[in-house]
């Protein structure tokens, strides 16, 4: 069961909507639903069920950092741009224009937006029965940029278990060049002018459950669930 307060919402209003039509409902209370703005963005649903990545990333934990961190940063996002000029503006515009935005607005968006368009991108960068290596274009570009497939690896390892703190190690597309980057909390790249192609979660709710103080495991397990299809068509 999916049982993220947003979810519940539309599961609720999908309901109220059709008993409305039966004609169950006071007329009051569907006007009352009715009047209510929608909210901008919505939790995109797990592409899979919670334990599909087991055992590299157990089914709790899936649970809790979706239907609760994601969620959360899905609502306070909404709660900031709903009653902004901004509203309507897709997700990814509003990170890149991040330095454009009002003072009060722009933290809302750096670390709730961001943590929405990480974790939207972070789900789908996964799929059970995953891992191996990239194959056509991406193989090549990170070959040329760090010499070999394992290489990347390593750096990217280094990256990720050497952050300090909260953040994401990432692999990022920049000026038509490949790039490692680490960000503090929910920053995204496209921030900074770049293109978000794999990122990993090294905040502590990612893997605390399982790993506790082992981020170095649960980075060896993740690359295990990597989805490369679907990373590979975040190339520009
Ligand atoms: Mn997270």
């Amino acid at each position: 069961m999916n049982d993220s307060p947003l979810l519940s919402r539309r599961g609720f209003l999908a309901t109220a909507g059709a008993a409305a039509a039966a004609g169950l409902l006071k007329p009051a209370l569907a006007l009352a639903e009715d009047a209510r703005p929608a909210d901008p963005f919505t939790l995109p649903p797990l592409p899979y069920a919670f334990d599909a990545l087991e055992p590299a990333i157990d089914k709790e934990t899936m649970q809790i950092h979706h239907d609760k961190h994601h969620a959360a940063y899905v609502a306070n996002l909404n709660k900031a741009i709903i009653t902004s000029e901004h509203v309507g503006k897709p997700i990814e515009t509003l990170l890149k224009g991040l330095s454009t935005l009002p003072a009060d607005l722009q933290t809302a968006v750096r670390n709730h937006g961001g943590g929405h368009h990480n974790h939207a991108l972070f789900w789908t960068a996964m799929k059970p029965g995953g891992g191996g290596e990239p194959s056509g274009k991406l193989a090549d570009a990170i070959k040329g940029a760090f010499t070999s497939f394992d290489a990347f690896r390593t750096a990217f390892n280094e990256k990720a278990v050497k952050h300090f703190g909260s953040g994401w190690a990432w692999l990022v597309s920049k000026d038509g060049k490949l790039e490692l980057l680490s960000l503090p909390n929910q920053d995204s790249p496209l921030s900074s002018g770049a293109t978000p192609i794999l990122g990993l979660d090294v905040w502590e709710h990612a893997y605390y459950l399982k790993y506790q103080n082992r981020r170095a495991d649960y980075v060896n397990a993740w690359w295990g669930v990597v989805n490369w299809e679907e990373v590979g068509k975040r190339l520009p």
